[in-house]
């Protein structure tokens, strides 16, 4: 027997969230504010409130008669998820949380303070269908998609906690945001889309956030990355390559099996033409898989003189991988090897790795 005042509501399987202010453009929020009997110039306060003022607490919306808050908040605010826990390392300059969504499901979102910004890396999917051997993420299959408003409060709640001081290291605005954590951003693309004009649409429709200071990273769904040339954003792409050759790439990352090597960098240059940003090139270096400096040379000669980037990741450990990361050796002649191509290449730094929260380690167990 449930105790009294228990939470015993379970959603079916396949409900959908509820409905957000998030999930609204800005004239579907004056209509659905009109639809409550509203007058439509709530719809602004309320975007005011959320976007603009990053307040969650109607109490103080003193602008709103409270009768008609109450009502708003019900409908076009509901709670859309709650945080499990927060886990910290790196002196607290990095701190992962755990969402549990409406229905149960998890989800992770990392916070990373650096001395010059703060970058969230947010999830797009409950789990991910990409299914790279490599990544935990992908180990549990695809749940199911975020909602716009899924995606937008994970920003949301950062932003507050950031701006009460909440976030250890004191008061901070977040400055950049990454689609890096679990799930493949493309293959929920609405929806993503829509939480990317949230968090740049010019407040009080959205935060203010700069589009280039935004990044979303895929495994490389071709039609996805044209479409999403075309919206017209500064957003910067991540394309997760990891191998330079077809046979490989097949096994890293199977998608590549759809979609080969060219077409992918044919998609992610016409990318780079049309929105005036560098690609970034992700590249996992996996022990004695795809380090070997012939691949550093091929990949060299795939991509030298065009806007690109080069991330080369030192693989996580991830459960169950028969993988390491490369000898420093191998990881060094790597990255020579591609700078004497001219390709401008970092090797990205592994926050949060010992709270599972690096690059491929998002598993979101409870
Ligand atoms: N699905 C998208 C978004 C996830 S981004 C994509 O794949 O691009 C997460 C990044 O971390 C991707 O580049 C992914 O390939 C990389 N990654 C996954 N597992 C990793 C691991 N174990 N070590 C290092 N990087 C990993």
């Amino acid at each position: 027997m449930p105790k009294p005042g228990e939470l015993t509501f379970v959603a079916p399987r396949g409900a959908k969230p509820p409905r957000h202010l998030a999930d609204l453009s800005p004239a579907e929020r004056k209509e659905a504010v009109a639809e409550l009997g509203e007058q439509p110039f709530r719809a602004k306060q309320l975007s005011n409130h959320y976007f603009g003022r990053l307040s969650d607490d109607p109490a103080t919306w003193t602008d709103i008669p409270a009768g008609s808050r109450g009502k708003l908040t019900e409908s076009l605010l509901p709670e859309l998820m709650s945080v499990v826990r927060h886990v910290s390392c790196d002196d607290d300059a990095t701190r992962k949380t755990l969402w549990k969504l409406f229905d149960g499901t998890l989800v992770e979102s990392v916070l990373m303070r650096y001395p010059d910004r703060v970058t969230m890396c947010i999830s797009s999917q409950a789990g991910c269908g990409m299914n790279c051997p490599f990544c935990a993420t992908g180990q549990a299959g695809l749940t199911r998609n975020l909602s716009t408003a899924e995606i937008v409060e994970q920003i949301a709640s950062g932003m507050r906690d950031l701006k009460s001081g909440a976030v250890p290291g004191g008061e901070a605005r977040l400055s950049n945001v990454v689609f890096m954590g679990m799930g493949e951003p493309l293959a929920n693309y609405n929806r993503v889309l829509a939480a990317v004009r949230r968090l740049t649409d010019p407040a009080p429709d959205g935060f203010g956030l700069s589009q280039r200071g935004i990044t979303v990273s895929t495994v490389g769904l071709v039609p996805a990355m044209y479409r999403f040339a075309d919206e017209g954003l500064s957003c910067r792409l991540a394309l997760s390559l990891h191998a330079p050759d077809d046979e490989l790439r097949d096994e890293l990352v199977p998608v590549n099996t759809r979609w080969k090597v060219d077409e992918v960098l044919e998609a992610a240059w016409n990318y780079a033409d049309k929105s005036g940003r560098r690609i970034s090139i992700e590249y996992a270096l996996i022990k004695d898989i795809n380090d070997q400096a012939w691949r550093a040379d091929l990949l060299g000669r795939l991509i030298k003189n065009r806007r690109v980037h080069v991330n080369l990741i030192p693989l996580n450990p991830t459960p169950g991988s028969k993988w390491t990361a490369s000898r420093p050796e191998d990881e060094r002649e790597f990255v020579r090897r591609l700078q004497a191509h001219g390709v401008p290449t970092t090797v990205r730094d592994t926050r949060g790795q010992e709270i599972d929260g690096a690059c491929g380690q998002l598993a979101a167990a409870g």
